[in-house]
């Protein structure tokens, strides 16, 4: 049976500082889920707002889980910024008498949480997919690039779990006004300063973590078409016209994010082995996927484990989407085909 378990959710708040990220949500979820099931004590950490007015705006979203509110709030803790975050999640936890943690596997949190474990005397685990409850709470995560899926329990305590993005459905409950506890947070030495953020340039932001969509490029773009000819500054207009349209985010081949790197000829400039999909490359969530001059070889389709409907646009009858790697398949020109779409996505949105 479980001893009592006290689950703290660890969130914090975007850009803005207005609202909590949707990755938060998602913990949240998570958190609400877990607590129900084991009968444990809920409570929801917020790090980030410049104020408690702020976290309380914040907190509205979240006020229909019933849970204890507590928010670190200060200038100090606006920016990302290991020693302020560290410390700003160490006192929440302490505050919150945690036995299991769970955040969202966020750049912010994913930097300092294991600090913050160590600090406590527990364990993390990271990467973690779903959480369920039997006799003991079970954690699972993919291994081995998404081939093995294991399942994990501890008896350590405080407990870490860093949860993937996309794994759970953002929380979703009535907004009210929040009372929001302020924990004060000593403020420990800092080295860094934090001047500020450079953004790329939204174009070049082509990996959506959030999209519905992914777009998946492949290496027939480069390639001679049938009149003989490479077309590569024609693939770049309409692949990015296709992004800003459709909001979705780009994948590569492998060999398509490959020619880059070793220069051979001239390629996509606004591809990076980040946008890679596959065995070597990464393994995104999306509700939707849509391959396009790639030829679906299994290290690449491996990748697209988790995208819930695939289709493919290939000239060739025979490539690996036909054989039943996606659920349609467009035989046809991607050149054709994208310049239609993009046509009637511009038409839509003018
Ligand atoms: C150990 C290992 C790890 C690997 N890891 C990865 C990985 O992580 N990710 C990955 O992607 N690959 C990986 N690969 C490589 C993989 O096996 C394939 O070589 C690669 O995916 C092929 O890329 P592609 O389909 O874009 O290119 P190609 O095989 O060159 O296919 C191009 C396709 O475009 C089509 N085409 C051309 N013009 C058009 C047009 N106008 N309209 C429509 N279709 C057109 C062609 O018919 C062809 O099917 C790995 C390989 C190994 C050995």
């Amino acid at each position: 049976m479980n001893t009592m378990e006290t689950i703290h959710v660890l969130t914090h708040v975007d850009e803005n500082g207005s609202a909590l990220t949707k990755a938060s949500l998602e913990a949240v979820t998570a958190g609400v889920v877990l607590a129900r099931q084991i009968s444990a004590t809920l409570t929801i950490g917020i790090l980030g707002p410049a104020s408690m007015e702020a976290a309380n705006s914040a907190a509205g979203a979240i006020t229909a889980t019933g849970a204890r509110l507590l928010a670190v709030n200060g200038e100090a803790f606006v920016q990302p910024r290991y020693a302020t975050d560290a410390a700003a999640c160490e006192t929440l936890c302490r505050a919150a008498q945690a036995s299991i943690v769970l955040a969202p596997g966020s750049s912010r949190f994913v930097r300092v949480a294991a600090g913050v474990a160590h600090r406590l005397g527990g364990l993390i685990d990271t990467h973690i997919t779903s959480l369920s409850s039997n006799d003991a709470v079970e954690a699972t995560r993919w291994f081995y690039r998404q081939r093995v899926e294991a399942t994990i329990s501890r008896d350590a305590r405080p407990w870490f779990l860093l949860l993937d993005a996309g794994t759970h459905a953002a929380f979703a409950g009535e907004s009210a006004a929040a009372q929001v506890e302020e924990i004060v947070v000593t403020l420990p030495a800092t080295r860094t300063t934090v001047e500020g953020l450079r953004s790329p340039m939204r174009d070049a932001q082509t990996i959506r973590p959030d999209a519905k969509l992914l777009f998946v490029a492949g290496a027939g773009w480069t390639k001679k078409q049938p009149d003989g000819q490479i077309h590569v500054a024609e693939a770049g207009e309409l692949i990015l016209a296709f992004l800003r349209c459709s909001g979705a985010s780009l994948g590569s081949s492998k060999s398509l994010a490959d020619q880059k790197s070793e220069g051979e000829q001239s390629v996509l400039p606004f591809l990076t082995h980040m946008n890679q999909i596959g065995q070597t490359g990464a393994t995104p969530r999306h509700a939707k996927g849509l391959s396009t001059c790639c030829h679906g070889e299994e290290p690449h389709v491996v990748g697209w484990r988790f995208i819930g409907e695939r289709r493919a646009i290939s000239l060739d009858p025979n490539c690996g989407w036909t054989r039943g790697k996606a659920d349609v398949v467009y035989i046809a020109d991607a050149f054709e085909v994208m310049t239609q779409v993009n046509a009637l996505l511009e038409a839509r949105s003018s």
